[in-house]
């Protein structure tokens, strides 16, 4: 039987997809050996592994753009992947089982970046640390917005799943998309589609329907180069951090709320709570929440801008305090600030992934090649990820929702709350466990799934979700899925791009 969701699908179709693709690749870019399959479905959420046919790895988006007509042919699917490092999500698994991964790391080249138009063009396998270091030798004038996770996790990924960088939303940022579509077909959105437009890359609606969109958190194309926006290096970056205690908790978000309004703030603040704090330092004290944020620009605005920041959140009863690039610097640096200072200033840091290994029972620090070896690791990891007002009694709530959750399964909850401007607050729930204990893994899963459950009943609402998550959430009424569908009908009518990817599955 034909069938593009994987389950029962049909050898001789298998077979015929894999010696075109081989033809395509070249036998060293497809991968069949069981052990290379069986550590591609390892994930450090310790979710059930979905059945790999074959790893793909193309090198050039033109050959993406002949394995995916193959792959259309013989209705065998796809799930792209850039660099594969979705944890908490699901690593690199699929959502369904079947279907061969489509590895995008070796599409790794940093097209070109043009320092007087502040942007970037980048392939999947561009890493966040490639794109730094890059920029740090090529155009100093310009940061990259880097986010916590490991410096080998790539941009374009992170963008796809609708990720955060330390500074701004990585949707945000995007310029224009060059995506082939489950008919084959290599796209270019915005002025890009033009070959002979000038500027193409600074206005990013273009003419006509804007369709960055329809290709983010989506399984209606593979994307094969991004077009970033980057930020201007300016003459001064304080750290603003400020910790409180859970009781006035509301009356700080609320000011944070104020202060983004006054455009006092323009960067995102994250807001930790005292586990995940626990998670990212050696230290063993630490106050109940603590937030951050960048401030740039020329002295006179930051010294203005800390100056206002500060007052109105130790009105809130917060504890303000400033970090400057000279508190950071030299070998007596607390580690936890001078990774926090390096994020903020777009530099990819281990520090949090060092951390993640202590707090979860690492006796020794791992060395660079094993601290983002998380798939390989014991250390259990998951996610939940609502989305909420920056309001006060909003966020009291909540956290009261999740720790009363969490503490049926006797599991202390790590939090971020981070409100990304004066009109939402992006909440990071993470689950901590040890993978090679079944009752903690267990109570894990459990656990989140009663998160996702419970807070939906409440009315909350996700904004990044993780694979096994999915199918609960398209079939509920949390986005068009009528109309995603017909898209995903006239785009890929074959059904062979991550089946049930932010998109009910119709068997
Ligand atoms: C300690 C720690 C800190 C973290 N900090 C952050 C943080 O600050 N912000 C944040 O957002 N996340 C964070 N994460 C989560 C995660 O590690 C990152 O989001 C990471 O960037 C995702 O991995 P990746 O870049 O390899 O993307 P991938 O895993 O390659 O991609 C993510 C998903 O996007 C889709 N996709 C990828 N490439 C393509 C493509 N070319 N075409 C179509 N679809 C594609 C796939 O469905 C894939 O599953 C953190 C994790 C840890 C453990």
């Amino acid at each position: 039987m034909n069938h593009p969701h994987g389950e029962s699908l049909d050898h001789t179709d298998q077979d015929k997809a894999i010696a075109a693709w081989r033809e395509i690749l070249g036998t060293d870019a497809l991968v069949r050996a069981p052990e290379e399959l069986a550590a591609a479905e390892r994930n450090t959420s310790a979710f059930p592994p979905r059945h790999l046919v074959a790893i793909l790895r193309p090198t050039r988006a033109e050959q993406v753009t002949e394995v995916v007509r193959v792959a259309r042919e013989h209705r065998v699917p796809l799930y792209p992947i850039s660099t594969g490092r979705n944890w908490g999500l699901g690593s690199k698994l699929p959502v369904r089982p079947g279907g061969a991964l489509l590895d995008l790391s070796g599409l790794n080249r940093v097209r070109s970046v043009d320092t007087r138009g502040r942007y970037a063009v980048v392939e999947p396998g561009v890493t966040q640390a490639q794109l730094a270091n890059h920029l740090a030798t090529h155009a100093p004038t310009l940061v990259a917005n880097v986010t916590g996770s490991s410096p080998n996790s790539s941009v374009i990924g992170n963008l796809l799943e609708r990720g955060t960088g330390f500074r701004r939303h990585r949707a945000d940022e995007v310029r224009g998309l060059e995506v082939v579509i489950g008919l084959g077909e290599l796209v270019r959105t915005g002025l890009w589609a033009d070959p002979g437009a000038r500027h193409a890359h600074h206005y990013r609606h273009g003419l006509g329907p804007g369709l960055d969109g329809l290709f983010v958190q989506s399984n209606l194309g593979i994307v094969t180069a991004a077009v970033v926006d980057l930020l201007p290096r300016r003459e001064e970056l304080r750290l603003l951090m400020f910790s409180f205690s859970e009781e006035v908790l509301a009356g700080v978000f609320d000011t944070v709320g104020e202060l983004f309004t006054a455009d006092v703030l323009r960067s995102i603040v994250h807001v930790f709570n005292d586990k995940r704090i626990l998670s990212m330092s050696a230290s063993t004290q630490v106050p109940t929440w603590t937030g951050v944020v960048a401030i740039d620009g020329s002295r006179a605005q930051v010294a203005l801008a800390v100056a206002e920041a500060s007052a109105a959140l130790a009105a809130a009863g917060a504890a303000p305090r400033e970090v400057s690039a000279e508190a950071v610097a030299g070998e007596a640096a607390d580690p936890l600030l001078s990774a926090m200072y390096a994020v903020h200033s777009g530099r990819p840091s281990t520090a949090f992934l060092e951390g993640l290994h202590q707090a979860t029972g690492a006796t020794t620090v791992p060395d660079a090649a094993t601290v983002d070896a998380l798939d390989d690791s014991t250390i259990g990891y998951l996610a939940c990820m609502p989305v909420i007002a920056v309001d006060g009694a909003a966020a009291q709530e909540l956290v009261a929702l999740v720790e009363g959750v969490c503490a049926e399964y006797a599991i202390v909850p790590a939090l971020a709350i981070n409100p990304m401007n004066a009109d939402y607050a992006e909440v990071v729930i993470n689950l901590y466990f040890d993978r090679t204990d079944p009752d903690q893994t267990r109570a894990a899963h459990a656990c989140n799934d009663k998160l996702y459950r419970r807070l939906y009943a409440e009315g909350f609402r996700f904004y990044r979700v993780g694979i096994d998550a999915m199918e609960f959430l398209t079939e509920q009424d949390t986005a068009p899925w009528g109309v995603i569908s017909q898209l995903k009908a006239a785009l890929d009518p074959a059904g062979v791009i991550a089946p049930g990817r932010y998109c009910p599955v119709t068997d």
